[in-house]
């Protein structure tokens, strides 16, 4: 089973992503993980790709997509999972393209929906347990509210990560993310016009647990 999520930073794509791996022993692949996994293997891509990235410019689609095609085709679990790729309408041309021509089967198109305002709040408003570092703790998530200040779950103090509190990346990741006319979400209406996958509309408002028994009811190999 192949599958393609999509969402926003701040929607818990990335929780749902090792949910749904687990549930159905697929390959999570992450955008990043591809070319950390191609730079460190010295692979001829690799090695192209880590002058774009040593030089602070994009890495171009000619290098990115048969990284991606090549990272997809060495799965060897029973599917994967492609996770942050593509970002914008040029990689969803073409990642679709090179999936049609190397006859790999998408199944399903996740898009779980966010609006931005609420994504950017639940990224600013994550709380960290100095405890047990998964005790959920959002300011922001009526269901896992701290209670005075205090971790939900056992009471312990509650600390920020300096990324969650980066408002300047956060907006420009969200930039990329919800442009319509190029980025992602653009990508993400290429993919699921043109692609015959099964495409999955999830509310992300809702909870971790809802959202996951939503996919894993409408997913089936
Ligand atoms: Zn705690």
């Amino acid at each position: 089973m192949n599958i393609i999520i999509f969402g926003p930073n701040g929607s818990g794509k990335g929780t749902q992503s090792e949910l749904i791996k687990a549930s159905f022993d697929l390959t999570h692949i992450e955008s990043g993980d591809i070319f950390r996994g191609h730079i460190k293997g010295g692979t001829k891509l690799g090695i192209e790709a880590k002058s774009y990235i040593d030089a602070g410019e994009l890495v171009p689609d000619e290098i990115t997509i048969p990284m991606v095609l090549e990272t997809l085709s060495d799965v060897t679990s029973s599917g994967w999972l492609l996770d942050g790729f593509p970002r914008n309408v040029s990689q969803a041309e073409s990642l679709l393209r090179s999936l049609s021509e190397s006859n790999t089967s998408l199944d399903y198109i996740i898009e779980i929906k966010l609006e931005r305002g609420i994504a950017k709040n639940r990224i600013m408003g994550r709380r960290l347990c100095a405890k047990v570092p998964n005790h959920p703790n959002n300011l922001f998530i009526d269901a896992i509210k701290p209670i005075s200040g205090k971790c939900r779950v056992c009471g312990s103090e509650l600390k920020v990560r300096a990324d969650d509190q980066d408002e300047a990346a956060i907006n420009k990741r969200h930039d990329i993310y919800y442009d319509v006319s190029a980025g992602t979400l653009a990508g993400a209406k290429y993919f699921i016009e043109n692609s015959s996958a099964k495409h999955i509309n999830v509310d992300g408002t809702q909870t971790i647990e809802e959202i996951k028994q939503s996919l894993l009811t409408q997913l089936h190999r």
